[in-house]
């Protein structure tokens, strides 16, 4: 099996990405809303300052390229939660690129999962087909949402099992929020993942027709629905059917996926620079600053706990999968825990 991975992002921010809305979560409906993030004719869009810093943070955790000079995009298709018609979004030039995380799905087996491109983007809304356990002959629609920054991270198709796949996610989720840049709440919706699931002959190198897969929304929902879908597929071509190249949806409680669209190409939405945003550019200065702001990774920080303090690979994991459990156990464990305790005092105050 060959697996791509394409994760949105939530950026933690104040304000949405071209207006001044906030973004937080559980709102009424429609009361975190104003003309530009409903698309009246006539607004313009000012780019937030936040939701660049995050995503050039988080990028450079992720060992990417920063362009000096990216370009918003017009991202074009019809859909009732999207009242200008266009999503901006970013096309030939993101604001990041060539990045890599490594993932160790079993002890021993590490591998390299490279990162194709990190760029940034605004949420759509959100249509309400039910209310409570009330199907509605109508649809509804919130656009609290509409606005959101997201930065979407595109990873090349090196994934091969689920497990990996989940792997993939939960270290990235572990690096970000290291770097402050999001809470990855999958239930909330800060971190969806879609999948391109393709599978070949054992020994071929050309990549067979990928199926996407949208709706998960956990860990285990990545792991079921990648396996299902490598399933289906090898029961198709099996059975002497092909794979035809669309999207699926994802359903938990089925256990199954179901065809939704044919799966559109990139020229099919017509990207065109956005007009109304100038080209972004980045100086070295500020990218080096930003770079200078990231605290110690969880990599390093594993490293270090296995040659500073002696503790075993399992243990050392464990103790740095969330940024912040050595806060509990310094107080209890100050001898221990010294090398920690006289960390620079650059990095975070939390610790
Ligand atoms: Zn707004």
């Amino acid at each position: 099996m060959v697996i791509g991975l394409e994760v949105h992002v939530q950026l933690k921010t104040d304000s949405k990405i071209f207006c001044s809305c906030p973004t937080a979560f559980g709102a009424d409906a429609n009361t975190q809303i104003c003309p530009v993030c409903c698309g009246y004719p006539g607004v313009l869009p000012v780019l937030n300052r936040q939701a660049v810093e995050g995503l050039v943070r988080a990028a450079l955790a992720l060992g990417c390229r920063i362009n000096e000079r990216s370009v918003f995009a017009r991202k074009q298709y019809f859909y009732p939660d999207l009242p200008k018609n266009y999503q901006i979004s970013q096309a030939d030039l993101p604001l990041a690129i060539h990045g890599h995380l490594d993932i160790e799905p079993q002890p021993g087996k590490k591998k390299t999962v490279r990162i194709q491109r990190i760029h940034l983007e605004e949420d759509a809304g959100k249509l309400l087909h039910a209310v409570g356990s009330r199907a509605l002959d109508y649809s509804l629609v919130d656009l609290n949402r509409t606005g959101v920054p997201l930065m979407e991270i595109v990873s090349e198709p090196d994934i091969r099992s689920a497990e990996e796949a989940s792997t993939y996610l939960e270290n990235l989720r572990t690096i970000l929020r290291y770097v402050g840049v999001s809470d990855c709440d999958m239930e909330k919706g800060s971190m969806r993942c879609d999948a391109n699931v393709s599978i070949r002959p054992v020994g071929q190198e050309a990549l067979g027709t990928r199926a996407e897969v949208k709706n998960m929304n956990s860990m285990r929902s990545v792991r079921d629905a990648i396996t299902h879908e490598v399933a289906r597929q090898t029961a198709l071509v099996e059975g002497g059917g092909r794979v035809v190249q669309e999207t699926r949806l994802w359903s938990q409680d089925q256990g199954t996926t179901q065809s939704m669209r044919s799966k559109e190409e990139a020229h099919d939405y017509r990207y065109f620079p956005d007009p109304d945003l100038v080209p972004l550019e980045l100086s070295k200065e500020y990218v080096d600053t930003l770079r200078q702001s990231l605290p110690e990774l969880p990599e390093a920080r594993r490293v270090r706990y296995e040659s500073e303090l002696g503790l075993s690979p399992y243990d050392a994991a464990v103790l740095t999968a969330e940024k912040n459990w050595r806060t509990f156990l310094r107080p209890r464990s100050r001898g221990l825990m010294g090398p920690i305790a006289r960390r620079p005092p650059n990095r975070s105050a939390t610790g």
